[in-house]
């Protein structure tokens, strides 16, 4: 269990954390030094010592928890339904956020000034090179890319180099598998799994005591490095992001919550405030995702047999936010830079970004790729992915948060679908 600290529950020490960060980034400038240690440096320092600590979990965590989860979804021959449920949810769920992010920037216009491009803005894009340094060339082929990494040629490889999707498909062929051998062979490969999942989430807690020291880092250090002018000029872009995550964290989702699982959704967001900070902090829903299966199970009730198989799946293929900002980003974009608005390109720009999200990895920053893949295929310019990259860790925090979110509605909706009677009921 998370647990509290001098009494005080972990979300509010991580939560007066992150205003000390925020409060403490803006007031003490960005060179300044403690007993000659740059404080910048500090911070870096707490931040990735917390987010290697998550990151070292997620491999074992992932391996154990879907094998263990398809050992006794294989038994009771429940793994196609629940697969096809998990797979529906993602889609409806990401089509719902990319259809809000695509109604309100179409309302909003925040790329454009009098109906006219605001070609002002381009003038604070980050440089051609920089966009090149970070994301290289992208085209269609990363879109067939995403479906070829389902089958890793090199499991080893594929763990080493984060690729979760390719070891979430061997570990369900593994986990189904386990319960079509001799009966003593899959006990003890089950009982392994299992005792391997305890022990993560055992490490989990552990690291969580010192969330709110991580966290401290993590969000310092974007307050620091955070420009506000920079910040206003796009002040527009930036709250019809907002706007539109909000929408979908706070209706949207709430009502497929109360209206489909039957639970509270006060009660769901108060079992998984936990992970909704670190995800806000760590901007990265794999690293958060200890967190968040640590509180669908024991602060949400859901069983391991569900949340085990969904949340894995669901923080690589399942990223509602990412998926609105895509959306939203790519119609700025065009906005921005005079390019064409018509129906079929908004239309082109709604089926990518559902694509891509699938692929985008679960760190800070990943959606930019994504991005990229979609202005080539609209015709849009390379070099306008620069106006995104000089503010986006704010966003991504936010974006973050909702792709966590909406795993575990993912999660809690299906455990009810499926008979469960959660700790989050009415
Ligand atoms: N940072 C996001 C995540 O980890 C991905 C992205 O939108 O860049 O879910």
């Amino acid at each position: 269990m998370l647990k509290r600290i001098l009494g005080i529950p972990l979300y509010i020490q991580i939560l007066v954390s992150i205003f000390l960060a925020i409060l403490l980034g803006q007031l003490i400038p960005q060179d300044a030094e403690l007993f000659s240690i740059p404080v910048l440096g500090i911070y870096e320092f707490l931040g990735d010592l917390f987010l290697q600590a998550l990151k070292m979990l997620i491999v074992p965590l992932i391996v154990s928890a879907v094998i263990t989860s398809m050992a006794g979804l294989g038994k009771d021959h429940a793994f196609g339904r629940l697969g096809l449920k998990t797979l529906s949810y993602y889609a409806t769920t990401s089509i719902l956020a990319i259809l809000t992010g695509l109604f309100l920037v179409n309302i909003t216009e925040p790329g454009l000034k009098d109906g006219q491009p605001n070609s002002i803005l381009k003038e604070i894009a980050a440089p051609e090179e920089e966009v090149s340094s970070k994301v290289g060339d992208r085209g269609m082929r990363d879109i067939v890319e995403i479906f070829l990494r389902m089958l890793p040629p090199n499991i080893i490889k594929a763990a080493v180099e984060g690729q979760m999707l390719g070891l979430i498909v061997f570990s369900i062929l593994f986990g189904y598998f386990i319960v079509h051998i001799r009966k003593d062979l899959s006990k003890s490969l089950t009982n392994t799994s299992e005792a391997v999942y305890e022990v993560m989430l055992k490490i989990t807690s552990l690291v969580m005591r010192f969330a709110p020291i991580g966290v401290f880092g993590l969000v310092a250090e974007v307050s620091v490095k955070s420009d506000l002018d920079l910040f206003l000029s796009l002040f527009k872009f930036f709250l019809t992001v907002l706007f539109a995550l909000g929408i979908h964290l706070f209706v949207t989702m709430p009502i497929l919550l109360s209206v489909i699982g039957r639970v509270n959704p006060f009660k769901h967001y108060r079992a998984m405030f936990p992970a909704l900070l670190t995800s806000f902090s760590t901007a990265s829903s794999s690293a958060t995702l200890p967190v968040t299966m640590e509180c669908l199970q024991h602060k949400a009730g859901v069983s391991r047999r569900i949340s085990n198989f969904t949340t894995p799946l669901g923080a690589t293929v399942n990223m509602d936010g990412t998926a609105l900002y895509e959306c939203v980003a790519v119609i700025f974009l065009i906005q921005v830079y005079g390019g064409d608005l018509s129906f079929a390109t908004q239309m082109t720009t709604v089926v990518l970004a559902l694509l891509t999200s699938i692929g985008v990895a679960g760190v800070p920053s990943a959606s930019l790729v994504a991005i990229l893949v979609i202005l080539n295929a609209v015709g849009m310019p390379k070099e306008a992915l620069g106006l995104l990259m000089v503010f986006d860790r704010i966003l991504d925090m936010c974006r973050t948060s909702v792709n966590v979110f909406s795993d575990s509605c993912g999660a809690v909706i299906i455990a009810r679908t499926e008979g469960e009677k959660t700790k989050l009921l009415s």
